[in-house]
């Protein structure tokens, strides 16, 4: 009987919670991910979370993200990190807007015509220089986790 239960709790009575599988390039984005949801009083959801470094995007593609209730798998193109490994703040913005997806469950959001930044980390195509020079950063994190 003791076999019998610790089959089951392997084989799937209980889901693998907090599996983490992160490239070691990209741990300092998921760190600070965590870092500004904690700041901003947000739980995240107890899901697997996987971060890796792909060399299969399409063409163009900076990054996807799949996921359920139960995992958020996010990759990222190679060609998109700086080669100094140094914290780069359009990394950041790709990472978050991809973990936005998978664990806050945040849907694209339409482009504001002419607008010199958009509104939110949701919008695609990808246009906020504020963003990326640092001065709005802090509005876009807010936006991103639902903290305006
Ligand atoms: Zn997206």
């Amino acid at each position: 009987m003791k076999y019998l239960s610790l089959l089951l709790l392997v084989t799937g009575c209980y889901q693998v919670q907090d599996l983490e599988i992160v490239e070691p390039e990209l741990q300092q984005y998921w760190q600070q991910f965590q870092i500004e949801a904690q700041q901003l009083g947000v739980q995240l959801p107890r899901r697997d979370v996987m971060i890796l470094v792909s060399d299969d995007l399409r063409q163009g593609q900076r990054a996807v993200c799949s996921g359920t209730k139960r995992y958020a798998s996010i990759r990222i193109a190679r060609g998109v990190l700086p080669l100094d490994g140094e914290y780069d703040l359009s990394v950041e913005a790709t990472v978050f807007h991809e973990l936005a997806h998978g664990l806050l469950d945040r849907h694209h959001m339409p482009v504001e015509d002419g607008a010199y930044d958009q509104v939110s980390l949701m919008c695609v195509p990808a246009h906020r220089p504020s963003y990326h020079d640092g001065t709005k950063r802090d509005y876009y994190i807010k936006e991103l986790f639902n903290k305006l």
